[in-house]
């Protein structure tokens, strides 16, 4: 019997497995698919957000300040490309000002570093951008280093609870895994895995972004530009990437298809209205390129991490909806607190020099290009 299965290779996923080996609990992590990240995780921006504007007192603010404050060091240490290039907001007017000063105040209550400029601009020193398949596949790589094993291809097909036991079945295993706890980290199909064992309290539906990627336009791009909230969202923002690009977007989109990551006819019209509002230098730029994420998002609810009331060795860790990649190590924390909370594991002290291994790699194509 396997201690913990974790469905789900996303980056929340691939978190919480190197959380418990390095925790010393026997992991092992089932992806359907035959990478990692070819869900949410490899079709993001790749911002990895201080929690500045984000509420305060919620879990998912919480877990991004620690998400935060646990990166720091881990990225350089894992080889992770990272560019702590900052975030700037520039209000247009008066109304636009008020709400940058309160977005300055929150992260102020905080402590989160926000400075305002002369023309009430905010800049956000913390803010940076990485390769969102590369820190995934470096935290999986860490995981297996400190004894997680890694399941390619292995969709978890049905769940079946079994006194202090749960029946993990495989398509296409003849048996099924028998382990003692069940991480849910299946991102958008995080729901189907609950009903697996009769549990229907929540529903993930896909809430699609698409991007516009372009060359450097016409001198390079130094931070990441922020667009002023909206009731709607964060809005389309315009940032440089590692690999030397620019990308603008994301769209936000309500659709009921899981699979479809498609970018639809007027998403150019959309991302390219908003995005030249906070970056003139793209007007009369061709973008190379054009992909789509889709985020898994909860019906009313949002990080949704909890033991499912009908089997209680089920815990979820559902709806991470748009920040799981600036969250991910809080999350991992979090779970693993949780589960010894309830007595289902042991984690013993991390060691004091985890044992770590470099990113291996990559096939040399920048996320958004696997994202096609
Ligand atoms: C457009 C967009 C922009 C975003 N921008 C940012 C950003 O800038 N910064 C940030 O922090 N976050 C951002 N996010 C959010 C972030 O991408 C997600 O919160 C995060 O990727 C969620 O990770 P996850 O591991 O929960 O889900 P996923 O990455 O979707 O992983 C779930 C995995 O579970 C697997 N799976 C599903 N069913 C099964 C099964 N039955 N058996 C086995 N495996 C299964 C899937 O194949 C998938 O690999 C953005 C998201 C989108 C879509």
């Amino acid at each position: 019997v396997t201690k913990v299965a974790v469905i789900g290779g996303g980056v929340v996923g691939v978190a919480v497995t190197r959380a418990l080996a390095l925790a010393g609990v026997e992991a092992t992590l089932l992806e359907r698919l035959e990478r990692l990240a070819g869900g949410a995780s490899g079709g993001n921006s790749g911002i990895l957000h201080t929690g500045f504007d984000s509420p305060a007192g919620e879990l998912e603010s919480r877990l991004i300040q620690r998400g935060a404050e646990l990166r720091e060091g881990l990225l350089d240490t894992l080889g992770v490309p990272v560019w702590r290039c900052g975030a700037r907001m520039t209000p247009r007017d008066e109304e636009q000002r008020a709400a940058v000063l309160e977005l300055h105040e929150n992260a102020r209550a905080a402590g989160i570093e926000t400075t305002l400029g002369a023309r009430g601009d905010l800049h956000v020193p913390g803010e940076s951008v990485t390769d969102p398949v590369l820190y995934t596949r470096a935290l999986a790589a860490c995981a297996v280093a400190a004894g997680a094993e890694l399941r390619l291809g292995a969709r978890v097909v049905g769940l079946e609870a079994r006194g202090a036991e749960i029946e993990v079945a495989i398509e296409g295993d003849a048996r099924p895994l028998r382990v003692e706890v069940v991480v849910n980290c299946a991102g958008l199909y995080a729901d189907e895995i609950a009903r697996m064992v009769g549990d229907d309290r929540f529903a993930i539906y896909p809430r699609k972004g698409e991007f516009l990627v372009f060359s450097q336009p016409g001198g390079r791009l130094e931070e990441i530009l922020l667009p002023i909230p909206s009731k709607l969202g964060k809005g389309v923002l315009v940032f440089p990437t590692v690999d030397g690009h620019v990308i603008a977007g994301p769209t936000a989109r309500e659709r009921e298809d899981k699979e479809d990551r498609s970018v639809e006819g007027d998403a150019r019209e959309l991302i390219l209205t908003r995005a030249l509002s906070i970056c003139p230098s793209l007007a009369g730029q061709e973008p190379i390129a054009a992909y789509a994420g889709l985020r898994p998002a909860g019906r009313g609810v949002n990080y949704v991490i909890e033991p499912s009331p009908n089997a209680e060795r089920l815990l979820h860790v559902a709806a991470i909806r748009s920040t799981g990649l600036s969250a991910c190590l809080g999350i991992a924390e979090h779970v693993l607190a949780l589960l010894a909370g309830r007595g289902l594991v042991e984690p013993r002290p991390a060691p004091t020099s985890p044992r770590m291994q470099r990113v291996p790699d990559a096939d040399g194509s920048p996320w958004w290009k696997l994202a096609r």
